[in-house]
C-alpha cells in the first residue's frame, strides 16, 4: 500500500522526510522542487506528473545509450536469471571474465589486468593504493605522496578528495587529508591571448617538470583527469600535456594514473582520452559510463608489471588485499558487456563526431553573447562560461548562484541541466537526435539569457 498518491507533490514530500541527497543542500528544497522521476526512455526522464525532462548531463555523466536502453534492458534480464551476484576471491565467472578480455583489448597497449570496485572513487582509491604498494614491494619505502593538478576532481572519498583540488569540495575536510604536491592546470581557459591551447598546455608543463625533478624520489603517481577537468567546471586542455607527462613519469621512476571516470567511452571523441595522446598509464580508473549508467561499477586496469609486483608467495605479504563486498558484480559487468556490444553494432564514436559538430553548430551564436567568455569543446562535452563582462572576464560572484537560474528555468522547460557554478554545461546520452540537440541548445540559450539578466 502507497502512502501517498502518485504524484509529484506527494512523493517530494515523502522523499524529503526520509531522505538525504548527495551534493546537495537540503534546505534549498523549500524553494526548489524535487523532482520524482517516474520512468525514463532515450534521453528523456519522466516525472509523476507526467512531465519529461531531456537529460542532458547524462544523469552526472554515466549514461550513454539511453534510459532504459532496449538492448542492455535484455541482457540484465537474461542475467538475472542466470547468476545476479557471487563472491569474487576465490570464485569467478564468465561475464567478468569476458569484461576483462574486452577492456584488455579496448584500452591503451599494456593494460590487461583488471582489478574492479563499485564507483569511481574507489577506483581511484584502489590506484593510489596499488602505485605506494608496488613502490614499497620494490623496496621504495620513501614513495609515500602523489602529484596532482590543480583544480582537478577523482572523487569524494579521503584518498581521492585528498588528491583532488576542487576547493567547493575539498577544504571543508582539509584537516582530514593526506598532503599531495599540486601542480598549476594547464586549463586552456587561462592561456593567453592569441595563444594556442596546445602551446599553452605545453608551457604549463614546467611546472609538472619542476615537481617532478624535485619530488620524485618521494612520488608513487602522477593522478590527472585526461583532456578535461570535468568537475572542475569542464576546464580542457590539450593531448600534448599528456604525451609530455608520459615521457616525464617515465623518465622520473614514477607512475602515471589515469582517471578517465568521467572521460572514458567515448566522451573525448575517442574510446579513451589517452589515446590522443598516444600513451598508455599504468593506471587507467574507469566507472561512470562502464555500465552504459545503469549499475554501480568502477575497474582500474593495470599492467603486467605491475600486477607481478604484487605476485609472490603468500608469506612474502605483497598481496593486495583491498576488497569491496560487490567487486565483479555479474549484473553489473553484463551491463558493461552490453555497453560495448552496443559501440560496436552502432559504430558508435564516428556517429557522435556528426553529434559532436551539431553541438559545435548550435552553439555557434553563444560565443558572441557578452556575458559569455568561452565556449569551449572536447568531443561530446560541450561548456559554456558564463561571466560578468566578457572582456574582462570578470566572473559573477558565486553567492549568485547564476547557474542555479539555468538549472530551474531548465527543469520549468522540460530540461535538465546542471551547471557547475556559472559553467553551463551539455553531456549528453550518444542517442541524442539532432531535433533533441537543437532543442537542448534553445532552452540552454534562454535560460542563460535569463540568468545574466539583472
Ligand atoms: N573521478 C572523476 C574524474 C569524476 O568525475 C568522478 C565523479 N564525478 C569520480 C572520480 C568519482 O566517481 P564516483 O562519483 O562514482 O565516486
Amino acid at each position: 500500500m502507497t502512502k501517498t498518491a502518485h504524484h509529484n507533490a506527494g512523493l517530494a514530500a515523502r522523499d524529503l522526510s526520509v531522505v538525504w541527497h548527495p551534493c546537495t543542500q537540503m534546505k534549498d528544497h523549500e524553494q526548489l522542487p524535487m523532482i520524482p522521476i517516474r520512468r525514463g526512455e532515450g534521453v528523456w526522464l519522466e516525472d509523476f506528473d507526467g512531465k519529461r525532462y531531456l537529460d542532458a548531463i547524462s544523469s552526472w555523466w554515466v549514461n550513454l545509450f539511453g534510459h532504459c536502453n532496449p538492448h542492455i534492458n535484455a541482457a540484465l534480464k537474461t542475467q538475472l536469471d542466470t547468476l545476479e551476484h557471487a563472491i569474487f576471491a576465490g570464485f569467478t565467472h564468465e561475464t567478468a571474465i569476458e569484461l576483462s578480455e574486452q577492456l584488455g583489448k579496448l584500452t591503451p597497449p599494456g593494460l590487461e589486468r583488471c582489478f574492479y570496485a563499485d564507483n569511481g572513487s574507489s577506483a581511484v582509491e584502489v590506484a593510489l593504493k596499488m602505485s605506494f604498494h608496488y613502490w614499497l614491494n620494490q623496496g621504495q619505502k620513501q614513495k609515500t605522496k602523489f602529484i596532482t593538478l590543480e583544480n582537478s576532481y577523482h572523487g569524494e572519498t579521503l584518498g581521492a578528495l585528498a588528491v583532488g583540488n576542487v576547493e567547493l569540495y575539498r577544504d571543508t575536510y582539509g584537516p582530514l587529508l593526506m598532503d599531495t604536491i599540486q601542480v598549476p592546470s594547464p586549463d586552456c581557459y587561462r592561456r593567453e591571448a592569441g595563444e594556442s591551447c596546445a602551446d599553452y598546455s605545453e608551457r604549463l608543463f614546467r611546472h609538472m617538470e619542476q615537481a617532478l625533478e624535485r619530488h620524485s624520489h618521494e612520488v608513487c603517481a602522477v593522478i590527472v583527469e585526461p583532456l578535461v577537468q570535468c568537475a572542475g567546471s569542464m576546464r580542457m586542455y590539450d593531448p600534448v600535456y599528456l604525451t609530455l607527462l608520459r615521457e616525464a613519469c617515465d623518465r622520473h621512476g614514477v607512475h602515471l594514473i589515469a582517471d578517465e571516470v568521467a572521460v572514458g567511452f567515448g566522451r573525448t571523441g575517442t574510446l579513451f582520452a589517452c589515446e590522443q595522446a598516444a600513451v598508455s598509464p599504468d593506471f587507467l580508473c574507469l566507472s561512470k559510463g562502464l555500465t552504459g549508467g545503469y549499475l554501480p561499477l568502477s575497474v582500474v586496469v593495470t599492467t603486467d608489471p605491475v600486477y607481478q609486483a604484487f605476485y609472490d608467495d603468500y608469506r612474502n605479504m605483497t598481496a593486495f588485499l583491498h576488497s569491496h563486498s560487490y567487486t565483479g558484480n555479474a549484473l553489473a559487468c553484463r551491463a558493461a558487456l552490453a555497453t560495448l556490444e552496443l559501440f560496436e553494432q552502432n559504430d558508435t564514436l564516428a556517429h557522435n563526431r556528426t553529434l559532436a559538430d551539431s553541438m559545435a553548430r548550435a552553439t555557434q551564436h553563444f560565443r558572441d553573447h557578452p556575458n559569455v567568455a568561452e565556449v569551449r569543446q572536447t568531443g561530446m562535452i560541450l561548456a559554456v562560461e558564463l561571466v560578468q563582462d566578457r572582456a574582462s572576464r570578470q566572473p559573477f560572484p558565486w553567492q549568485e548562484r547564476r547557474g542555479l537560474r539555468v538549472y530551474r528555468y531548465g527543469l520549468a522547460n522540460g530540461m535538465l541541466l546542471r551547471p557547475l557554478g556559472n559553467v553551463v554545461y551539455f553531456m549528453p546520452p550518444y542517442v541524442i537526435t539532432e531535433a533533441e540537440i537543437a532543442h537542448m541548445t534553445r532552452v540552454a540559450w534562454e535560460g542563460i539569457q535569463l540568468a545574466v539578466s539583472g
